[in-house]
């Protein structure tokens, strides 16, 4: 049982609000794939499942253990498996967990695997590379993959799908409607010769707000279930699901000319008080908030991290701030923040929520 202090808390309410406002983006019909991977965007995998599985129709993981984790948890939803191995397939099988088939490699396994149980109808989903150039099946590969699926009643094709490069960026607006055309003509020629008609998605969060015709069957969404719409004006309408908090642990009077923390980057130049919070950059704080690059609230005072961000631990300036050991200490709770936080670090929200470490405690707020 985790007792830390330090605690992310988890909005419930926050998170389905966030979902209602892409499905009411959306035609009644499409379905809605909640992302929950890298423990929900940080957050805790199965308390978001727990959460949203009465509203959405699929799970996707990146990872076959994350979609285990979340079926020993009891949660019965479709999971499909962004990334699975070929040494996962047996495991995924045995979870009932559905596998992203993304080269010949691992669909022939998967399909001798399906063979030799033999499985029934198992459902797989088929990934078509459109330019993200990561992960997926060349358009040319059609003929071949669509005359091994002829051949086999033991998978049945859940959905065919692609992902977008650049669906944030308007100035990449022609490429990605080149990928969506792109996958729109893979898709009917599956149609014409497959005899049935899978599901067709594309469309992550930032595909929601920008290309929303292209929602096709279903969306998959991720980062907009966790507040962020990738533009001031959309997290502006959603609400915010992580916010970390901790505790004052200690406080020291700083006479000046000493100094705080590593190296002794921090030189006080008056009498200071610092308060040491019990969570470093192992817990995801970057070093790069050291040294007054970041900050968190105190008593609903901006308290600057003065110093270098320890393993464990930050020190922050609470000189003009009233308070006392023990106190509650906000590292963030509000989208800004979090953007502030990635800004100073050169990189974006999804990072700094996925950086949570797993030594921080979770509570969920219903
Ligand atoms: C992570 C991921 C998503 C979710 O993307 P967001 O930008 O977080 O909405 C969707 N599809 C695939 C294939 C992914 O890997």
């Amino acid at each position: 049982m985790n007792n830390h202090v330090t605690v992310l808390e988890i909005d419930a309410n926050a998170v389905l609000h966030n979902l209602n406002y892409f499905k009411q983006k959306l035609n009644p019909t499409t379905k809605m794939l909640a992302v929950v991977k890298a423990f929900g965007y940080g957050s805790e995998a199965v308390e978001i499942a727990k959460i949203v599985q009465d509203e959405v129709d699929y799970f996707a993981v990146a990872y076959s253990h994350e979609g285990v984790l979340l079926r020993e948890a009891g949660i019965k939803t479709p999971i499909l498996v962004l990334h699975p191995q070929i040494q996962n397939l047996e495991l995924i099988v045995k979870h009932y967990l559905e596998p992203n088939l993304y080269n010949f490699k691992i669909f022939d396994a998967f399909l001798k695997l399906a063979d030799e149980r033999p499985l029934m109808n198992y459902p797989i989903h088929i990934k078509f590379n459109t330019g993200l150039n990561r992960l997926g099946f060349w358009h040319s590969d059609v003929p071949t993959i669509l005359a091994e699926l002829k051949q086999s009643n033991n998978v049945k094709v859940q959905s065919v799908f692609s992902h977008l490069a650049a669906s944030e960026d308007l100035n990449e607006q022609e490429f990605t409607v080149g990928q969506i055309n792109n996958f729109a003509y893979i898709v009917k020629q599956i149609y014409t010769h497959l005899g049935y008609e899978p599901m067709i998605h594309i469309l992550n969060t930032s595909g929601v707000v920008n290309y929303s015709k292209a929602q096709f069957d279903m969306v998959r969404l991720g980062i907009g279930l966790y507040g962020f719409g990738n533009t001031p004006e959309e997290t502006a309408k959603l609400k915010n699901t992580h916010s970390l908090k901790s505790i004052i642990s200690q406080i020291h009077l700083i006479q000046p000319g000493e100094t705080v923390g590593y190296n002794r980057a921090f030189v006080a130049s008056q009498p200071t008080q610092s308060a040491t919070i019990p969570v470093g950059h192992a817990d995801g704080i970057s070093r790069r908030l050291g040294n007054k690059n970041g900050f968190v609230v105190i008593n609903n005072q901006v308290a600057p991290i003065i110093g270098n961000v320890c393993m464990d631990m930050i020190m922050v300036d609470v000189t003009k701030i009233d308070c006392k050991e023990g106190d509650e200490v906000v590292i963030f709770n509000h989208q800004q923040h979090v953007e502030y936080m990635a800004h100073k670090c050169e990189t974006i929200p999804y990072e700094i929520l996925t950086a949570m470490s797993q030594r921080i405690k979770r509570l969920v707020k219903h």
